[in-house]
């Protein structure tokens, strides 16, 4: 058996991560991994930590989209900010391409690259700002 890229090696460990999510509207998950290549922070799509979760009480809908859950995106970057973890440099692993609003968050934390599964539901404008802050974007 040949040895798994370091690429290989992490989408597939976001690949589980995304298998704990709790909100099935989409199952994602989402790892930091700094120069090191050591993961600094993992995150699923799910509640707000002692909330109750959507596979429990259902999904919180407005506008088509459910608005009980954080993006996976969002719970590996928010867990740093707890803990007081620099995320600058850092790339993230995403089994999803990312939505406006964690492209934005990502690129606002200091994150060098994205490295994604499913070109799912690509935003141009997302594309657009990842290109103009030099974020390096690729499919894995
Ligand atoms: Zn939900
Ligand atoms: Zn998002």
């Amino acid at each position: 058996m040949s040895r798994k890229s370091w690429k290989e090696y992490f989408m597939d460990i976001a690949l589980i991560v995304a298998s704990r999510s709790t909100c099935d509207r989409a199952f994602v998950g989402c790892l930091l991994v700094n120069e090191d290549n050591r993961i600094v922070s993992t995150g699923y799509n799910g509640s707000i930590a002692g909330q109750p979760h959507c596979d429990e009480i259902g999904h919180t809908m407005r506008d088509g989209h459910c608005i009980a859950t954080i993006h996976s995106e969002m719970n590996a970057l928010l867990y740093c900010a707890k803990e007081g973890i620099s995320v600058k440099d850092c790339r993230c692993f995403v089994t999803h391409y990312p939505c406006l609003n964690c492209t934005k968050a990502l690129i606002q934390s200091g994150i060098t690259a994205v490295y994604y599964h499913e070109a799912y539901r690509i935003d141009p404008y997302a594309e657009e700002l990842f290109k103009r802050s030099r974020v390096h974007v690729e499919q894995v």
